[in-house]
């Protein structure tokens, strides 16, 4: 685009993955983009301390974003990007853990490609992979598992609307992302499709954090060990044989958090 006085050069719109939690875990690439922008449009799931990477002056925008209560509708948001980056500013959008895989990075973006505005997407450390790690429960090992989905757990009326028979598999581990408020009725669904109620499954809770708290147990017991606990949102349920490495091979302890 050809730059005149009254058309500043548009700026670029970065989406941008700040990873699970631990600030360490965000990629070099979004260290520096967040040192470089001029606006930063973020929500609740980034990483403590994210923000202080940037530049003093930069405009720091918080659109929100609780399952229950969005701040700020996805549409306005998406105008917000498109208007950012017209008024020439450097734009990073940031994202808990990776900006396409629960994270509507896809939809953000489309209307960025049909309002003509250039982007770049930067991915991070998902909370599956982070969870996982900082669990010691290897999502794939070949004496449990040979694949894993991700799943959305959310509850909509009451129901999840997944492919029960798919995932309620013996060899396959699932991680449900937004799952605790439908604890209950996945652990009723993976049963119900075949899994027995022994199946191993885990809740972590502010995985990767000085929070982080993990929960084991089995299908049948989880929704109410998981209650009893006390353990609600950000968490993410994890539902196969690898949980039983979990007592082998923890090694992360967070001051305040605990694992049962
Ligand atoms: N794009 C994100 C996911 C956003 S959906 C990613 O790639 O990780 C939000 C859900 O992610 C939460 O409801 C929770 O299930 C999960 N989550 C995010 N951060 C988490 C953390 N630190 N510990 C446990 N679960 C987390």
């Amino acid at each position: 685009m050809m730059q005149t006085p009254s058309s500043p050069l548009v700026g670029t719109v970065y989406i941008v993955g700040s990873g699970p939690g631990d600030l360490d875990l965000l990629t070099l690439r979004a260290a520096r983009l967040i040192g470089e922008a001029d606006a930063i449009v973020y929500d609740h799931l980034i990483a403590e301390g994210v923000l202080e990477l940037a530049r003093a002056n930069a405009e720091k925008i918080y659109v929100g974003k609780k399952s229950s209560n969005h701040t700020v509708p996805q549409e306005q948001l998406n105008q917000l990007l498109v208007r950012l980056a017209l008024a020439g500013r450097k734009v990073v959008r940031l994202k808990g853990g990776d900006p396409f895989i629960f994270g509507r990075g896809g939809e953000e973006i489309e209307t960025l490609v049909e309002s003509g505005i250039p982007f770049e997407v930067v991915p991070g450390v998902t909370a599956a992979a982070g969870c996982a790690a900082y669990c010691g429960i290897p999502l794939t090992h070949r004496d449990h598992a040979q694949a894993v989905a991700f799943a959305t757990g959310h509850l909509k009326d009451g129901t999840i609307n997944l492919d029960w028979p798919a995932l309620a598999r013996p060899k396959l581990t699932v991680v449900f992302y937004m799952g605790v408020g439908g604890l209950a009725e996945i652990c009723r669904q993976m049963i119900a499709h075949g899994l027995p109620a022994s199946h191993p499954a885990a809740v972590v809770q502010h995985g990767t954090t000085r929070r982080q708290r993990v929960l084991t147990a089995d299908l049948g017991s989880l929704p109410a060990r998981v209650e009893a606990a006390g353990i609600g949102s950000p968490a993410l349920i994890i539902v196969g044989t690898v949980v039983r490495l979990h007592d082998k091979l923890a090694w992360f302890q967070p001051p305040s958090g605990n694992s049962t």
